[in-house]
């Protein structure tokens, strides 16, 4: 979705707002796809500060079908970000690698603005709810809903990585 800026503006317009939803199915980065629950929904205002430059401000949403951390049940989660950012058609090459991607010739790529602010504002992990109990390791039973008698000899995993530490640091010496 490319917006020519320079079409916006006139004499007397100096402020535009613009609302766009983004219709996508899933989003792919880092390995991963996620499925998009509820559409990609951006809005931002530009100002014209001058020939080819605009400050651009605005926020972007999506909701994004996720998984438990901890027992891999659906978790819907809502991303937002908000942006600020500067565009210049004037700013020497070095430095606008970045920019050009979604800002060149006085037209703005929507789609890769709202792309990029969705996947910084991405969480790494989701929980269902803080005190999910997880899947039992040696049965697969969700713990949350129902218990098990297996043995629990394992070490917790939250206390798994400091195992772990602690056995490496025993190597060295
Ligand atoms: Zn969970
Ligand atoms: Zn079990």
């Amino acid at each position: 979705m490319h917006i020519n800026l320079t079409e916006l503006f006139s004499q007397t317009v100096k402020d535009v707002t613009i609302q766009r939803t983004l219709e996508m199915d899933q989003l792919e980065f880092g390995g991963e796809v996620y499925e998009i629950s509820k559409p990609i929904k951006i809005e931002f205002e530009v100002t014209q500060l001058g020939e080819g430059e605009y400050l651009t401000q605005g926020k972007v949403e999506v909701e994004l079908v996720m998984y438990c951390n901890r027992c891999m049940n659906e978790v819907i989660t809502m991303v937002e970000g908000q942006f600020t950012r500067e565009l210049n058609e004037h700013v020497d090459d070095s430095e606008s690698d970045d920019m050009k991607d979604y800002y060149k010739n006085s037209v703005l790529n929507v789609e890769k603005l709202a792309l990029d602010e969705i996947y910084m504002n991405v969480p790494m992990k989701v929980l269902c709810n803080e005190s999910c109990q997880g899947i039992c390791k040696v049965c697969g039973a969700n713990l949350n809903e129902e218990t098990c008698n297996c043995e629990d000899d394992n070490v917790d995993p939250r206390l798994a990585g400091l195992k772990d530490l602690f056995n490496e640091r025993f190597k060295e010496v």
